[in-house]
């Protein structure tokens, strides 16, 4: 059976003439599904019961179960568990905004690259995402909380360069003008610093915002919290950036997460300012979030303290604010829980 929600259109077209049915068939259906987001074949009013009999017989609409939902008592932050078609897990985070409201959505289930204070490195990798995974994070939290979602942000469990076929064909659905027509203006894929990956990205051109994952400015110690440095180290990392820079035009964000005694120095942000000197960088600093196997911890007071460290050398950063701290929103967390009960 086809993942028939991961088909472009010209995939779609060539399906259909395989099926011996008209061409023009496949743009109905790709309407049905990208832009009326239906979910059964028989839902496609305006097909012959003949052609949706085919259709069912040789494609699939995959399908996402909300395993758990839990909602912040604090804010509007909302935290779906989904339960994938195959019964593996991976979580999405619904967050409101002034400007409206914004989905944190994974892209693989588990994580190869072993960040040490990530709870996504503790559960393990078993596989990526497909397209239609991904979309139907977005459709089905959509349908649950009723509401239509304005920014997507790519920093659930996972890392999206490492899923980049993928993902690129996810954007590529996303923002089609036959579809879905979501502005890759208000999408932000998030990257623990995978090179070639980034300067692919850069050359695609897609105007989405790149963050990059930093959490230390020096190799040395940056190699022992996050493995991925070993074999894409911070000067070859910088000069990706600033080549997506100089492609793209668009601005990189900086993703710290301030570690008590680890990372929150002034040599640290001394380090750091020298490292992001003469770019047009944005660093957004989060308190970490304790996992519970990890001693890792701040307060929103030492990233605070940090930002001021920054300002004082010139560096623009920002305190991210903090949603859903009661519900576990950092991603990761959950799927582990579950998977850790099976066994
Ligand atoms: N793999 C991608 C995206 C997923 S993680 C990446 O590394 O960017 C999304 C963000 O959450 C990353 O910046 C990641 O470093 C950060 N993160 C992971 N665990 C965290 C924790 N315990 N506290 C705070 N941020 C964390």
């Amino acid at each position: 059976m086809q993942d028939i929600l991961s088909m472009n259109l010209q995939e779609l077209q060539t399906a259909i003439q395989e099926l011996h049915e008209p061409i023009y068939k496949a743009k109905q259906i790709y309407h049905w599904l990208h832009v009326r987001k239906i979910q059964e074949f028989s839902q496609m009013t305006d097909l012959s019961s003949a052609l949706r009999l085919k259709l069912e017989a040789n494609f699939e609409i995959k399908k996402l179960i909300i395993s758990k939902k839990l909602e912040s008592k604090l804010d509007d932050t909302v935290k779906y568990l989904y339960q994938l078609p195959d019964g593996q897990h991976v979580e999405t985070v619904l967050m409101h905004y002034q400007h409206g409201w914004r989905i944190c959505i994974s892209t693989q289930v588990g994580c190869k690259m072993g960040c040490q204070f990530c709870a996504s490195a503790i559960a393990g990798y078993v596989r990526n995402l497909t397209t239609s995974e991904m979309l139907l994070q977005i459709d089905e939290t959509e349908r649950n909380a009723n509401i239509k979602i304005s920014g997507i942000v790519l920093m659930g469990i996972g890392e999206p360069l490492d899923n980049f076929q993928n993902v690129m064909k996810f954007l590529e659905l996303l923002s089609d003008s036959k579809g879905r027509q979501m502005s890759l203006r208000h999408v932000t894929i998030s990257t623990c610093g995978i090179v070639p990956k980034i300067r692919e990205l850069a050359d695609k051109k897609t105007g989405l915002t790149l963050a990059v994952s930093l959490h230390q400015a020096s190799d040395l110690q940056r190699n022992k919290i996050m493995p991925v440095n070993k074999k894409y180290p911070l000067q070859e990392l910088m000069n990706a950036c600033k080549y997506y820079f100089a492609v793209t035009g668009r601005r990189i964000t900086y993703e710290y997460a301030v570690m008590e005694d680890e990372n929150d120095s002034f040599a640290d942000a001394q380090t750091l300012a020298k490292l992001l000197k003469n770019q047009q960088a944005h660093v957004n600093l989060i308190p970490v979030n304790t996992v519970k196997e990890r001693n890792y911890h701040a307060t929103r007071k030492s990233a605070k303290k940090f930002m001021q460290y920054l300002e004082i050398l010139g560096i623009h950063a920002t305190v991210r604010r903090t949603l859903g701290s009661d519900i576990q929103a950092a991603c990761g967390q959950l799927r582990h829980e579950i998977d850790n009960k099976r066994e």
